[in-house]
């Protein structure tokens, strides 16, 4: 059997001291989950029930890698966030087991065009043009957790042209990653090769082309994205 068209390649990720890479199937990102970043977008963080938006698999793009400044916006926000891979095929775990399921660990910036977020949001539609847009989900190269172990407290920053603008510790996500591992998987078969972006602190902003994003998560590789 054939295709009518070629099919898709399959987007991936670096792998730490590995030369195979991680094939990406799906991206799953997390709501606000750290409770000063609920604030600053106006909500109460007092631990809502976790929620979840997508991006697709070809929304990821390599560390160093431009990323053009998208269409339809005017507020492209950068949100640095950790990023859980995961490794193995995963239905209705539990807290004590859930980071069994976990592959590895990396650092991502979920790209958000702001103004069409908070549009969508005030009128109870959709996230998709706000989040899963083209070259949305840029994600460093991912380390083991043979290699790093499990990242619970360490510290998360992101900084804009070398000025520091998000600097917290993942310790402080509302949904822990076992909590969120946990939860999805009652709402999805989790599977090799999906991506969860965890969520960001609080400093989220603007950027315009030109601009140099780079995020670090303590004991993981720096991801740095310039909008071009
Ligand atoms: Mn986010």
């Amino acid at each position: 059997m054939g295709f009518v068209f070629n099919a898709p390649s399959v987007s991936s990720v670096a792998i730490h001291g590995i030369e195979d890479r991680f094939a990406v199937r799906r991206i799953f990102c997390v709501g606000r989950n750290y409770a000063a970043h609920a604030r600053e977008m106006g909500r109460d963080p007092d631990r809502e029930p976790p929620f979840y938006f997508m991006k697709p698999s070809d929304a990821v793009m390599d560390n160093g890698a431009d990323v053009p400044y998208p269409p339809q916006t005017s507020n492209l926000h950068y949100e640095g966030e950790l990023v859980v891979a995961i490794g193995k095929k995963c239905i209705d775990t539990n807290i004590d087991d859930a980071l069994d399921y976990v592959y590895g660990y990396a650092v991502g910036n979920d790209l958000t065009r702001r103004d069409l977020q908070l549009d969508a949001r005030e009128k109870g539609r959709p996230w998709d043009t706000g989040k899963g847009f083209d070259h949305s989900a840029p994600c460093a190269e991912i380390h083991t957790v043979d290699q790093v172990g499990h990242i619970e407290n360490a510290r998360i920053w992101l900084t804009v042209n070398g000025e520091t603008k998000q600097d917290s510790n993942v310790n402080k996500l509302i949904w822990s990653i076992p909590e969120v591992v946990t939860n999805l998987s009652t709402l999805f078969t989790l599977m090799p090769g999906d991506l969860i972006y965890t969520g960001t602190p609080e400093g989220v902003g603007p950027v315009v082309k030109g601009d140099v994003i780079r995020v670090g998560v303590d004991g993981l590789t720096d991801l740095e994205t310039k909008i071009v």
